[in-house]
């Protein structure tokens, strides 16, 4: 179909509800300006009591995490959602795949609510159900499917942690991808790691003793993922061509640019970094470890940090005594985690204390069946703490 000028312009001129998916709500939104929001968020969440568990990731504004009765990374929140039996109502201020693992771990009878469907993860968009089967359709071609094992990063879709069930593999954090590739390396002869690749790159090269040259890129938008069948059959690991938006804006020369600018500074960044950077960095380790790291350091000591730019914030504030760089100079906020903001909280609470169930996040059983095998295969592998 081809349009006009004129119908080009006036097609942007409303919602386009399939392509913006959470974006109206049921009942009343309430304005950003409403003075009396926040009372009315501790309002409707004393309304529901014990009823209610708020879950914020880190990565969530201030206005949001204030209210969470657990704040952490996926891996904390994964634990949190699976240990809860008591709350009916699990609120979910992260996106929506975290939200998916939730009502994977959680009872039947428990709901999940995500305060707005459009908090997506554009990491986790980056593999389809699709496009990883037809990775495995040239995997078993080749033969090689029975010492391949699938090891998907936490930030994927449901489908995505099924197949890895499915298929005899597990999930994995930034906490913990180190012991997740040791494990599945005891299982098979190689990997496959989706949907990060710089997750898999780092862990693989800085952990597992791995060169690079081990490692190779399998890109979903070309056949056979861009490879020759000698590349995937010698890969000790076969890297999904994702990223995530935030972490992989961070560059080489933001290290080399802070380390000029502050004299003493300590480089500390996330392991969804592109490589150059993790191996530039002074510490690396997951959101958990960055918290911790920064907490425990010495007063007056000095860091770039390369994460989100809420958590880099609230270091800031919780940590005055500390000099605390944000590592890139622009602004660096995952916009998706960012759509939960507080007139979506207090829509999603009112809703839910006036019996109104709304945007609950439901994985069908047969995927969650899968999925459940990979995760729980997860919460069992010890959590391996490193020393940077
Ligand atoms: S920070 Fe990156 S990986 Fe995390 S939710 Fe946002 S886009 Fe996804």
């Amino acid at each position: 179909m081809t349009l006009s000028l004129v119908e080009f312009l006036k097609a942007g001129t409303k919602p386009d509800l399939d392509s913006e998916r959470g974006v109206t709500c049921a009942g009343e939104l309430p304005a950003p300006s409403d003075p009396d929001l926040v009372e009315r968020a501790k309002k409707a969440k004393a309304a529901l009591g014990k009823r209610v568990m708020i879950l914020g990731h880190h990565y969530q504004r201030d206005e949001v995490i204030q209210f969470a009765d657990i704040t952490g990374d996926s891996f904390k929140l994964a634990q949190a959602a699976a240990e809860n039996r008591e709350a009916e109502l699990i609120v979910f201020c992260g996106v929506h795949f975290m939200a998916e693992s939730a009502d994977i771990l959680t009872s039947a009878t428990q709901r999940v609510i995500l305060p707005d469907l459009a908090a997506g993860c554009s990491m986790a968009d980056m593999a389809t159900l699709t496009q990883v089967r037809d990775a495995w359709a040239v995997i078993s071609e080749l033969g090689i499917d029975s010492s391949t094992i699938p090891v998907t990063y936490m930030n994927s879709s449901a489908a995505i942690k099924s197949f890895t069930g499915e298929h005899g593999g597990t999930i994995c954090t930034s906490s913990n991808a180190e012991r997740a590739m040791k494990w599945a390396l005891q299982q098979g002869e190689r990997i496959l790691f989706l949907p990060d690749q710089h997750l898999g790159r780092n862990t693989a090269v800085r952990y597992l003793g791995f060169s690079l040259d081990d490692c190779v890129l399998w890109n979903p938008w070309k056949p056979r993922g861009g490879l020759t069948d000698d590349q995937i059959r010698a890969a000790k690991v076969i890297l999904w061509r994702g990223h995530c938006s935030v972490h992989g804006r961070f560059s080489l020369k933001n290290v080399q640019d802070r380390r000029a600018e502050i004299p003493g500074v300590s480089i500390l960044v996330h392991p969804e970094c592109p490589h150059e950077v993790v191996m530039a960095a002074d510490h690396v380790g997951s959101t958990e470890m960055i918290i911790t790291t920064v907490r425990n350091a010495p007063k007056g000591s000095k860091w770039a940090i390369g994460t989100e730019l809420n958590l880099v914030r609230r270091l800031a504030n919780e940590n005055p005594e500390k000099e605390i760089h944000f590592l890139d100079k622009t602004i660096c906020y995952c916009s998706t985690m960012n759509r939960i903001d507080l007139p979506h909280l207090v829509w999603a609470l009112e809703s839910l204390a006036a019996g109104q169930i709304v945007n609950v996040i439901t994985v069908d059983e047969t995927t969650a069946h899968h999925s459940r095998i990979a995760l729980e295969r997860m919460l069992s592998l010890p959590q391996t703490a490193h020393s940077d």
